[in-house]
């Protein structure tokens, strides 16, 4: 099964797929390839394959991605085709950490094997404040991932689950016993 974990920037979506990945160690992590700068707590090949514009224009070219989105800032973020692949032929459960967008390409594709789980933060400005918290992007880049927020919004009934993150702790139980509910 794929499962796929779609929410509006700073929801806590990143803190919900680790936790449930250490919980979880039959389930495989879909490592994205992207653009954008490395984070110091990130690991090459484990968080993203972190790639050059031109390698990545070039694996669209070839037809490398499932689906791939231009994010923040001008970047692109985008699901492997072969990595996907790899893991359905093993029978394996894989879990996403996509945008929104990316959540529905990936259920367009693979449609009786993804579940669909969205994150809701409880409110907008809630939303800006954990981004500021977290302070790995400036105010500008701020404004523009809230901007999202609506559009992103607009796509909930589309998935196969809510999960509102008020706490962290009941959002990660909830997404565990979706999966355990679920997965092969
Ligand atoms: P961040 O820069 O904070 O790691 O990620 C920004 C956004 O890109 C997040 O919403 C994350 O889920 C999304 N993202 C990461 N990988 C992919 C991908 O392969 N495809 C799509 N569509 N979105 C992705």
């Amino acid at each position: 099964m794929l499962f796929v974990i779609a929410a509006p920037s700073g929801a806590g979506k990143t803190s919900i797929v680790k936790a449930v990945l250490k919980k979880n160690s039959d389930l495989i992590f879909s490592v994205s390839a992207t653009t954008r700068m490395k984070r110091d707590s990130e690991t090459e090949g484990k968080d993203y394959f972190f790639l050059s514009r031109e390698e990545f224009f070039e694996k669209i070219g070839q037809g490398e991605f499932v689906e791939y989105e231009k994010l923040f800032d001008d970047n692109y973020y985008g699901t492997l085709k072969s990595f996907v692949e790899d893991k359905l032929s093993k029978n394996e459960n894989v879990i996403f950490d996509v945008d929104v967008k990316g959540a529905l390409s990936l259920k367009s594709i693979y449609e009786d094997k993804t579940i669909l789980i969205f994150v809701k933060p409880p409110g907008k400005s809630d939303l800006k404040q954990r981004l500021i918290h977290r302070a790995t992007e400036d105010l500008k880049q701020i404004q523009k991932r809230i901007e999202r927020f609506d559009s992103e919004m607009d796509e909930i009934n589309e998935f196969n689950y809510v999960v509102e993150n008020d706490n962290l702790k009941d959002a990660i139980k909830k997404v565990n016993q979706i999966i355990k509910k679920h997965k092969n």
